[in-house]
């Protein structure tokens, strides 16, 4: 953590200026440091008087880091099904078990969801563990959370995977600290070291300009949420076998703090632009919301979906969920077709696994078109009526 001296510090500011996060400010004669510090160091190489240090936490290695071995998976369960990422995390984790040559199991947590467990198996699973019990029909972070953490200590997998959702990324940081476990946030490699087992977690680090390779060499498990649709399910083989464990999770399932009074399915969170195999996704080329009943126009006659840049997203033109990119939604289509969007790294990690790209942008220089299968130079709302008449002649 940053240390400020406030005996030392002269309140000169310089700090301030020198720090890119804004995380540090003079405030009552004394340097401030907030939320947003990253630990970079450069306020305090810049401070004249030394007044900012960096102290390192001391490093924790557990002694027994042999003791534990396998892969787990965490299934999640929601919606009265089990969510497609579960079966993406089971494709991963049986090459990574295949490479250790150890056993992957998965975790699968509900009311009654042991009918879910040949599905699991088809997928890879080597074992199922089911923790079925009324407390589970719910999701509870604490509770869940609880759940996991026995079971990962009593199991001592050395790698545990979880998807990178709205449950993945609540309830798997509790565990990971419960479990004092290092943890690694939206991964979008996994792989494994041949040279000493080690877990390669890469993921996109300062806003997607870099990909770093992460590795927790001192505690176990490695623990690494996976973003949906990154990795690719296997294909199911209704043929494999595989053990089926029931938890006896009744002894330890705790009383929770949180009480779900309601479960509210928001109408905007049912559109799964993960699950559709055309998209047509508009960006601030369009200039206005009014663009996307263009594009839905264009979307309907290809029977698939609107998506969109976060610049959209950010103008208040379409909703949250339909955005695609670091900070939206992985998409994998047969067909995206990108309607003035300019192609920023950001945006292109969450779409550039499409089979076709088409991209329309007014500007030949756009970074859009080094990614796209096919492109169109010129307005969007010139091109986009002329294929859509063009769709509509061929399908007469
Ligand atoms: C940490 C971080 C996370 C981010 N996460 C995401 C993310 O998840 N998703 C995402 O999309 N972005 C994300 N961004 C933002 C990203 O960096 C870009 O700012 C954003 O993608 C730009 O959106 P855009 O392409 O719609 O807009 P712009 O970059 O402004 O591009 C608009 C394009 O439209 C073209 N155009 C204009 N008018 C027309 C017309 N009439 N016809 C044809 N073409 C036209 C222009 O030539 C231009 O190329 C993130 C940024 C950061 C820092």
């Amino acid at each position: 953590m940053l240390i400020i001296d406030c005996d030392l510090c002269t309140a000169c500011g310089i700090c301030e200026g020198n720090c890119a996060f804004g995380a540090i400010s003079v405030q009552d004669d004394c340097a401030v440091v907030n939320e947003s510090c990253t630990l970079c160091g450069a306020c305090v190489e810049s401070c004249p008087v030394e007044a900012l240090r960096i102290e390192v936490a001391e490093k924790r290695t557990q002694d027994n880091l042999d003791d534990y071995k396998g892969i787990l998976v965490f299934a999640e369960y929601r919606h009265g099904t089990v969510a497609p990422v579960s079966f993406e995390l089971l494709g991963i984790g049986r090459k990574l078990a295949d490479q250790r040559q150890v056993d992957l199991s998965v975790i699968l947590l509900g009311g009654k969801v042991g009918g879910y467990s040949e599905a699991l198996i088809a997928a890879g699973a080597d074992r199922v563990l089911l923790a079925e019990h009324t407390d589970l029909e719910q999701f509870r972070e604490d509770v869940y959370a609880a759940v996991l953490e026995r079971v990962i200590s009593e199991s001592k997998p050395e790698v545990v995977l979880a998807g990178a959702t709205a449950i993945g990324r609540s309830v798997i940081p509790y565990v990971a600290t419960a479990l004092n476990a290092g943890l690694t946030a939206d991964c979008t490699r996994l792989e494994i070291r041949e040279s000493d087992g080690m877990l390669l977690q890469t993921r996109p680090a300062f806003g997607g300009n870099i990909m770093a390779t992460i590795e927790c060499p001192h505690t176990r498990p490695q623990m690494a949420t996976v973003r949906p649709k990154v990795m690719a399910p296997a294909e199911p083989d209704p043929t494999r076998k595989g053990e089926v464990v029931a938890l006896n999770v009744a002894e330890y399932v705790p009383a929770s703090k949180l009480e779900v009074i309601e479960t509210v399915v928001n109408d905007e969170d049912q559109v799964n632009i993960q699950e559709v195999e055309a998209l047509v996704a508009g960006g601030r080329g369009l200039d206005s919301a009014k663009g996307f009943s263009l594009l839905r126009e264009l979307a309907d006659e290809l029977s698939g979906t609107v998506a969109a840049s976060r610049a959209a997203v950010d103008s208040g033109w379409i909703p949250y969920p339909h955005q695609v990119g670091q900070t939206g939604k992985t998409v994998n289509p047969k067909l995206y077709i990108a309607c003035g969007i300019s192609g920023a790294v950001q945006h292109a990690v969450g779409m550039q696994s499409a089979e076709v790209i088409v991209a329309i942008n007014r500007d030949k220089a756009a970074p859009i078109f080094d990614l796209a299968t096919y492109g169109i130079v010129g307005d969007l709302y010139e091109v986009v009526p002329q294929l859509i008449r063009k769709i509509q002649e061929v399908k007469k």
